[in-house]
């Protein structure tokens, strides 16, 4: 079923422990669009400048189910543009800038042909601009986003009418804690499904992430692993795992259709996919690792994390 997605698509500065890399493909849209495309298409609606390098957008098109036809390039504009430095633990991080250019411009524009798409998220981008998105999608039947500290800070009025308009949140346990006052996260959790989704997950880096549905609570571990490189859009791909997932099952007699997208059972079993898709990010800069991925590495890895936590 048509999956779609906006976001930012960018040129990234990364310190990490491991190293660095300067002037690196990413971008919330990007990662988000990579991961997703494992487990079919999915429509990009994103906008960059005309100083967007060619090898990036050929990067992005080694991605066959990346439908880019809603990739603008704006004339005289600039691409996004962050740096982010990991502290020791690799957990946590410090922006060392954030450059909107074009996204700080109109919106890009949503191709007509996307208009019945089914499953929207609306990756990292001005809660404005995720709301203008969603509008423009009324055949949706889940519709899901994600934001962060910089969106909190700035533009938590849009943010907070964004959240009575989709059915769930994705975001970091200290964004959740920064937008609720609540530390515990499952109270943290509770308190955003007050403001209006289904279902949130907090995500907890290593620590793996924390499902609150209004119809249950759920914890899953981080796939363990030992090769950490750089975290950066880890968030973005784990969230193109579960929307993929969700937007492409395919019933089979242990995993049977479900005519609820965003029931907790559907949701728990893509948080899965989340899991494993983002513990593959971590282990190189930019999306070095997801362009020499196959879906058997991922199915493998599944199957892997399957064993661990079964109980
Ligand atoms: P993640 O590590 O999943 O939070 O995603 C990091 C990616 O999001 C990087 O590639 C950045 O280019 C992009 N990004 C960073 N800050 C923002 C922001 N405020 N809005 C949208 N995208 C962002």
């Amino acid at each position: 079923m048509s999956l779609v997605v906006t976001g930012t698509i960018g040129i990234d500065d990364i310190v990490t422990p491991s190293g660095h890399a300067e002037k690196v493909l990413g971008g919330s849209c990007m990662y988000f669009s990579a991961a997703a495309s494992f487990y079919g298409p999915v429509r990009l609606v994103a906008v960059v400048g005309d100083d967007f390098p060619d090898a990036f957008r050929q990067t992005l098109h080694r991605f066959p189910g990346i439908d880019a036809a809603g990739l603008e390039t704006r004339k005289g504009g600039k691409t996004f543009r962050w740096g982010g430095k990991y502290h020791d633990n690799m957990d946590s991080r410090d922006t060392l800038f954030t450059e909107l250019g074009v996204v700080a411009e109109a919106p890009p524009a949503v191709p007509a042909a996307y208009a019945d798409s089914r499953f929207v998220f609306l990756a990292n981008s001005h809660p404005a601009v995720q709301l203008g998105f969603l509008e423009q999608l009324p055949k949706r039947a889940l519709a899901v986003a994600d934001t962060m500290d910089l969106w909190i800070n700035t533009a938590k009025d849009h943010l907070l009418v964004l959240l009575r308009k989709v059915d769930g949140l994705v975001l970091n346990y200290d964004e959740a804690e920064q937008l609720t006052s609540r530390r515990n996260t499952v109270a943290a959790g509770r308190h955003l499904l007050d403001m209006g989704p289904r279902f949130v997950v907090i995500k907890k880096g290593e620590h793996g992430c924390l499902l609150v549905h209004r119809d249950g609570v759920c914890a899953l571990p981080a796939f363990p692993t030992e090769n950490v490189v750089d975290p950066t859009g880890c968030g973005d791909t784990f969230a193109g795992g579960l929307m993929g997932a969700i937007a492409h099952h395919k019933p089979s007699a242990s995993q049977p259709a479900d005519p609820d997208p965003g029931s907790f059972a559907s949701v728990r079993r893509a948080l899965v996919h989340g899991t494993v898709i983002a513990s593959f990010t971590i282990e190189a800069f930019s999306l070095d690792r997801l362009t020499q991925l196959a879906r058997r590495d991922i199915d493998q890895r599944y199957d892997q994390y399957a064993a661990m936590v079964r109980v």
